[in-house]
């Protein structure tokens, strides 16, 4: 997104175009040519534009526009005149610094391993603001600040360290009551683990700091979700306090997602530690084992807060004298995922990000 996405009430809106989900019926359609992803999703045309280069007119192009405008990449098209199918300079441009914020080649093309990187899952929030890339480019010195924060840095104020959370909108999911209890208590131990936030669930929403539910489609935020594919969560940072999740989601919310029969089976547990990571004021980071890593994949747990979480969490709210650190990263490798750049294209230095200027988006703007 080019420009902040304000909520009615004035907060900046993070969000997470993280992943999706397929029935699984649909999940995995005969007759896919290799390299095609396991499953559909939004993006998954965008497999049509690989080797799409400058000075080209492909069918889809206005479409990749929209999706790269819509994380930042390119400013919004003017309402009477949509973006085109042309392969012009400033998309050439635009894709470059995609490339560039994800660690691969800068070609300013459609190259494979930036298609492969496109149609993967994603987080909504927007890799470059007001024109300014927040990613590679914003990294200081050796790239030792890799975590990010929303514009301003919002965060909870210091008298408010006990946060409370309600579980306010359950009617359209079919997980039990007591089971998203239990994942929510988890998530939010993440965090307090590391700093002196502590956080406890209330069962009344006026008392509620932070408010949960799960939304189909439109649900009063101007961020409505996309069902199967596409948007999985979004969350406002400080002191909005609303963390919804798209109801349509194949969640898993106890078990072994692994081994979850659905192939777009999303872990809720691992999603929501992201989540609250931009409750708290978190933006994204660009290392790819950190909590606040935009994507998530498929089918794999990934609850643990990584170093990258931890400095960035503590930076904001000291830490706690009891943590115990974080535990050496293990590279999530079950996943069912049709995205392999994500790796592929990582910098070894771990090159990142910060969020200067505004935030951030939600909200899949793809059509099918
Ligand atoms: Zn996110
Ligand atoms: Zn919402």
């Amino acid at each position: 997104m080019g420009s902040p996405l304000v909520s009615p009430a004035g907060a900046v809106v993070a969000a997470v175009v993280l992943f999706a989900a397929v029935s699984p019926a649909t999940a995995f359609p005969s007759g896919l040519p290799p390299g095609a992803p396991p499953f559909p999703n939004p993006w998954a045309a965008f497999q049509n534009l690989s080797g799409c280069h400058m000075g080209e007119e492909r069918p889809g192009l206005a479409g990749l526009k929209d999706y790269l405008s819509h994380f930042g990449y390119l400013p919004p098209p003017p309402s009477s005149s949509p973006f085109t199918d042309a392969f012009d300079h400033d998309l050439e441009a635009a894709i470059a610094t995609y490339q560039r914020n994800f660690g691969l080649n800068a070609t300013g093309t459609l190259d494979a391993p930036t298609v492969s990187q496109m149609v993967s899952p994603r987080c909504g929030v927007a890799d470059v603001v007001n024109g300014t890339s927040t990613m590679a480019k914003g990294s200081h010195g050796n790239g030792r600040h890799l975590y990010a924060y929303f514009p301003g840095s919002p965060t909870w104020p210091p008298f408010r360290r006990d946060l409370k959370y309600a579980i306010t909108a359950t009617s359209a999911t079919a997980i039990d009551r007591s089971t998203l209890s239990d994942v929510f208590a988890r998530a939010f131990s993440r965090w307090a683990a590391a700093t002196n936030l502590r956080f406890s669930e209330t069962a009344s929403e006026s008392d509620a700091d932070i408010t949960i539910g799960f939304y189909a489609g439109s649900h009063g935020d101007g961020e409505p979700f996309d069902g199967p594919l596409g948007t999985l969560a979004h969350a406002f940072s400080p002191t909005d306090g609303r963390f919804h999740l798209d109801a349509a989601e194949a969640w898993v919310a106890g078990g072994d997602v692994s081994s979850a029969s659905s192939p777009g089976a999303v872990d809720l547990e691992s999603v929501a530690v992201h989540e609250i990571g931009h409750l708290l004021g978190l933006g994204h980071s660009s290392v790819p084992e950190a909590i606040m890593y935009p994507t998530i994949r498929t089918g794999t747990r990934k609850v643990e807060l990584e170093s990258d979480d931890v400095q960035g969490i503590q930076s904001l709210y000291g830490s706690n004298p009891n943590f115990r650190g974080v535990t050496p990263t293990s590279p999530a490798t079950s996943s069912r995922e049709m995205d392999s750049a994500a790796g592929e294209g990582r910098r070894p230095d771990g090159v990142f990000v910060f969020f200067v200027g505004a935030v951030a988006a939600v909200g899949l703007l793809l059509a099918p």
